[in-house]
C-alpha cells in the first residue's frame, strides 16, 4: 500500500528548511582545507569558555534526564529580564519556540501572517500544522510593510510573526511604527516577536519587545542562545509571554526538550558579560567594514541591526566564492538572485572575503 495517499497532504508539499553548506562538505568536495563559513550566523568567537567548561563538568552525568523545567535557567534568566518565571517557554532552539505557538495555535483553514524575505521555518512550522502561509512582501528598503502586514490579518488569521532585526535582510522596525501596528492587532491573534538577533541591534529606537508582552498579553518573544552566545550545536532557545500563553506552550512542549548540556552551557553564557560585550562589539565593527568596503566596492548593502549583512551582488558569486573556499548564503531562492548574505567572521574571515570580492570585481565577474 502506498503511503503518498495517507500522509497530510501539506506534509508531503513541504519545502525542507535549506541549512546552510558544511564546512567538511566543501572540503571534501574542493580537496582542500581552510574553508571559511560565513553562511549560518554562528558566533566567530565560538563559545563562551564558562559554556565549554558546564559542559565539561557534565560529561558524567550524561546517564540523567534533564531538569524538564530548566529550573536553573529559568530562575537565572527571569531574574535578568525581569519576568515572572512562568512567563518563560524553553525550547530546543527559539525553531522549537515557533513550533510550539505553531502546535498550539494553527491547523487546517488558519492563517499565520509573515513579511518576506525573512526566516524560512515560519512558513515551514505553518503549513507543517496544515495551515496557510501568508507571506507578505518587504517595502522597497527591504523593512517589513507593517501596514501591509496589519491589513493582511483576517478572520482565519491566528499567528503573526514579526522578525525583528529580520533575517535574512538585518533591517528592522523601529518602536514608532512596532507601536501602530501592534494597536491594530485584534487580542486574540498571537504577535511572534522573532528577537533572535536583539542582542546586536544599536538603534536607539528599538522597541521594548517585553514591555509589549506586558501591554498586550498576547505577544511571545522569541529568543535564542544560537547567535549572541554561540550556542547554536547545542539547541536552546526561549519564549516571553504571559503565564496563559507560556502555559499552552509548556502543554504542547515534550517534557526533555532542552537537553542537560544544553541548559548549564546556557546559564553559564548568561554569566558571562565579558564575552557577550566582546561578541557585541567585535559584530559591530564588524558590519561597518563590511558595508564600507563592499560600498566602496560598488556592491549594494543594507543596514543591519543583525550579525550579517545583506549585500546585492552577481548572479554566480555564491558559487565563484565557494570555489575560493568560503561558504556565504545565497538568496536565490528567496527570490533574490545574486544577492548573498554574509555573517560577520572573524577580522581575517572578513579580510579574506573582502580580497575574494575585490579580485572577483577586478576580473570582471559582475
Ligand atoms: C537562527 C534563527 C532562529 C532560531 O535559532 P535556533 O538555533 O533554533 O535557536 C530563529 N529565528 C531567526 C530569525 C533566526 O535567524
Amino acid at each position: 500500500m502506498s503511503l503518498a495517499k495517507r500522509v497530510k497532504p501539506w506534509v508531503a508539499s513541504l519545502n525542507p528548511y535549506q541549512p546552510g553548506k558544511p564546512i567538511e562538505e566543501l572540503e571534501r568536495e574542493l580537496g582542500l582545507s581552510g574553508v571559511i563559513k560565513l553562511a549560518s550566523n554562528e558566533n566567530p568567537l565560538g563559545p563562551s569558555p564558562r559554556a565549554i567548561e558546564a559542559v565539561q563538568r557534565l560529561l558524567g552525568d550524561l546517564h540523567r534526564y534533564p531538569d524538564g523545567a530548566s529550573f536553573a535557567l529559568r530562575s537565572k534568566l527571569s531574574e535578568r529580564l525581569g519576568v515572572a518565571p512562568d512567563q518563560l517557554v524553553f525550547g530546543c532552539g527559539a525553531d522549537e519556540i515557533l513550533e510550539l505557538v505553531a502546535k498550539a495555535f494553527l491547523g487546517p483553514g488558519d492563517e499565520a501572517v509573515f513579511a518576506w524575505p525573512s526566516f524560512a521555518m515560519y512558513p515551514i512550522v505553518a503549513q507543517g500544522m496544515g495551515a496557510t502561509p501568508v507571506a507578505v512582501p518587504l517595502d522597497a528598503d527591504l523593512v517589513h510593510d507593517l501596514g501591509a502586514m496589519a491589513d493582511a490579518v483576517n478572520e482565519r488569521t491566528r499567528v503573526v510573526v514579526v522578525c525583528n532585526p529580520n533575517n535574512p535582510t538585518g533591517t528592522s522596525v523601529g518602536a514608532a511604527a512596532f507601536e501602530r501596528f501592534a494597536a491594530r492587532l485584534p487580542d486574540d491573534v498571537v504577535l511572534v516577536v522573532d528577537e533572535a538577533y536583539v542582542d546586536f541591534a544599536r538603534r536607539p529606537d528599538f522597541p521594548d519587545s517585553i514591555a509589549w508582552v506586558r501591554r498586550r498579553p498576547g505577544t511571545l518573544v522569541a529568543r535564542t542562545f544560537s547567535k549572541i552566545a554561540g550556542l547554536a550545536g547545542l539547541r536552546v532557545g526561549y519564549g516571553i509571554a504571559d503565564p496563559e500563553l507560556t502555559g499552552y506552550l509548556e502543554r504542547a512542549r515534550h517534557p526533555f526538550n532542552v537537553n542537560l548540556l544544553a541548559e548549564a552551557a546556557a546559564v553559564a553564557a548568561l554569566d558571562d558579560r565579558e564575552h557577550l560585550e566582546r561578541t557585541v562589539r567585535m559584530n559591530g565593527e564588524g558590519v561597518d567594514r563590511l558595508r564600507r568596503e563592499l560600498g566602496a566596492m560598488g556592491i549594494e548593502t543594507w543596514p543591519s541591526e543583525a550579525n550579517f549583512v545583506l549585500a546585492k551582488a552577481w548572479p554566480g558569486v555564491y558559487d565563484q566564492l565557494l570555489r575560493e573556499g568560503i561558504i556565504v548564503r545565497p538568496l536565490a531562492g528567496f527570490g533574490m538572485p545574486g544577492h548573498i548574505r554574509i555573517t560577520v567572521g572573524l577580522p581575517e574571515e572578513i579580510e579574506r572575503l573582502l580580497k575574494a570580492m575585490r579580485r572577483l570585481v577586478e576580473e570582471g565577474a559582475r
